[in-house]
């Protein structure tokens, strides 16, 4: 095939080099290839296909085509298709079917994107290396004896796989750019609300946002471009004005967290490799400035808490009647409710529940959820300073490589602490990019992440190209 990027496809495909058919199979064919890594739990072989010919009359033809022709996706097993299974990666949703496609997908739809297959992650999203999904965890690109990380594992190795162009994932507090850092790829996660949820499988409403993993900047941006913009479905979809380019300028203040660079879990080679990221940026004529930020370890509690909260109200409907999975066993409508529940949700879904119900409940309410909530203004107002002093904030993805499927299981919270540098975005609302910055001595890869203030995604995407610049340089 020919082309890393959209446009290079797209020229083939005008130039005669190549057909959407034949692109289509050469990702059938990695998907193969690729099979033991557990990528995907549904291939549309047949559909894809039948939808690359349809395409290739159209350029033989030469009538009008989508600006995002020749694009193939992978779409994360959370985002609805009309008439595609989806499944959350749980059991509870068995059988299940889509009713609709999600507004943010249809938009790729009509713009002539193919949709190959649904991607393995985290049930419901929850978790931080595919580990928790009813179809098995999802391997690592780069070391199968590693998690591919999560919760869009699967999204995240799609890509590195080159199985797809990209991937659709959702990023809650993390799931996006973490696994495209453990992998070796871009991941992008727009601001809260630039994006419609319509069609998305709520883990926590107030935090969930489709996000787009990639091989290349500008295909990261102009896919996040395509899908925003308001939706009467979504009542939280913002009409801000959505700039897909802003004029580069010659130099940006990037704003860096001493804490988060030196933090004492850091790994050696991410730490190394962020402090020499930052002295190439000021030698680059940027300037590099150091901020406080004092609410770093209320972050992963005050996240925890909202998240949980929001998903034990969230799942509340999954009741063995409307949807998916009911027990044979039940006998008793009460029974139905509690077994279907108790069968279909897996162990990490069912800790969330119960923290999210005993922290809505009376007597915690204002200890917990209020407490919370007061925390992510505080952090938010935080940020919003720096970022008014900034064009960016840059950190870490994640302070460690992926590690060793399995090796976790006995610690959930050690989990739940990793996704530190990841859930800020979430919290606030704000934009953030993972861009590979390196690689352990195993080989194992890293990401660094740059944040900008809400709705400046162009801009973000112009900060990326100028950290890719510095770290080729
Ligand atoms: N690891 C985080 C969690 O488990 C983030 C998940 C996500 O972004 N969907 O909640």
């Amino acid at each position: 095939m020919k082309g890393k990027s959209l446009k290079e496809i797209q020229d083939g495909i005008r130039q005669g080099e190549q057909t959407v058919l034949e692109i289509v199979d050469y990702y059938l064919e990695n998907i193969e290839a690729s099979a033991a890594l557990n990528i995907y739990v549904e291939v549309f072989a047949e559909e894809a296909k039948a939808q690359a010919k349809v395409l290739d009359q159209k350029v033989q033809a030469g009538e009008q085509l989508g600006s995002l022709f020749g694009a193939v996706i992978s779409i994360k097993d959370v985002i609805c298709y009309q008439g595609h299974k989806v499944t959350a990666a749980s059991k509870i949703l068995d059988g299940f079917t889509s009713q609709f496609t999600a507004t943010a997908l249809q938009r790729l739809l009509d713009q002539d994107v193919i949709v190959i297959g649904r991607t393995n992650c985290d049930e419901f999203a929850m978790g931080s290396s595919n580990e928790n999904s009813v179809y098995g965890v999802t391997k690592n690109g780069v070391d199968p004896s590693r998690i591919a990380g999560g919760s869009s594992g699967g999204a995240a190795v799609s890509v590195q796989q080159d199985t797809c162009l990209v991937s659709l994932g959702t990023d809650t507090g993390g799931s996006v750019r973490q696994p495209a850092a453990f992998n070796g790829v871009i991941g992008m996660k727009p601001s809260y609300g630039r994006i419609s949820r319509y069609g998305v499988i709520a883990y926590g409403s107030s935090f969930d946002q489709i996000g787009v993993i990639g091989h290349v900047l500008e295909d990261v941006g102009q896919f996040i471009h395509s899908m925003s913009g308001r939706d009467e479905m979504d009542g939280t979809s913002s009409s801000t004005t959505v700039l897909q380019e802003v004029a580069p300028a010659s130099s940006y203040k990037f704003a860096y967290i001493d804490e988060v660079m030196n933090h004492p879990k850091m790994d050696q080679s991410i730490r190394e490799a962020s402090q020499e990221l930052l002295k190439n940026l000021t030698s680059q004529g940027n300037s590099v400035n150091e901020v406080t930020f004092p609410l770093l370890k209320y972050l992963v509690p005050a996240y925890y808490v909202l998240t949980t909260a929001e998903a034990s109200s969230n799942l509340g409907r999954y009741d063995g009647i409307r949807y998916g999975h009911r027990s044979e066993k039940a006998d008793s409508i009460d029974n139905v409710y509690q077994q279907t529940r108790n069968e279909g949700f897996g162990k990490e879904v069912k800790r969330r529940i119960m923290l999210g119900t005993f922290v809505l409940s009376s007597g915690y309410y204002d200890a917990y959820y209020t407490k919370a909530q007061k925390v992510r203004r505080l952090v938010t107002e935080a940020i919003d300073s720096i970022l008014s002093e900034n064009d960016c904030l840059i950190l870490p993805t994640s302070m460690n490589v992926a590690w060793q499927i399995g090796s976790m299981d006995h610690d959930p919270v050690a989990v739940y602490l990793s996704d530190i540098f990841t859930v800020i975005a979430n919290l606030t609302g704000i934009p953030a990019l993972s861009i590979p910055l390196g690689k352990d001595e195993s080989g194992n890869p890293f990401g660094m992440q740059v944040m900008s203030k809400s709705y400046t995604e162009a801009q973000l995407i112009e900060l990326g190209k100028v950290v890719q610049n510095t770290l080729t340089h």
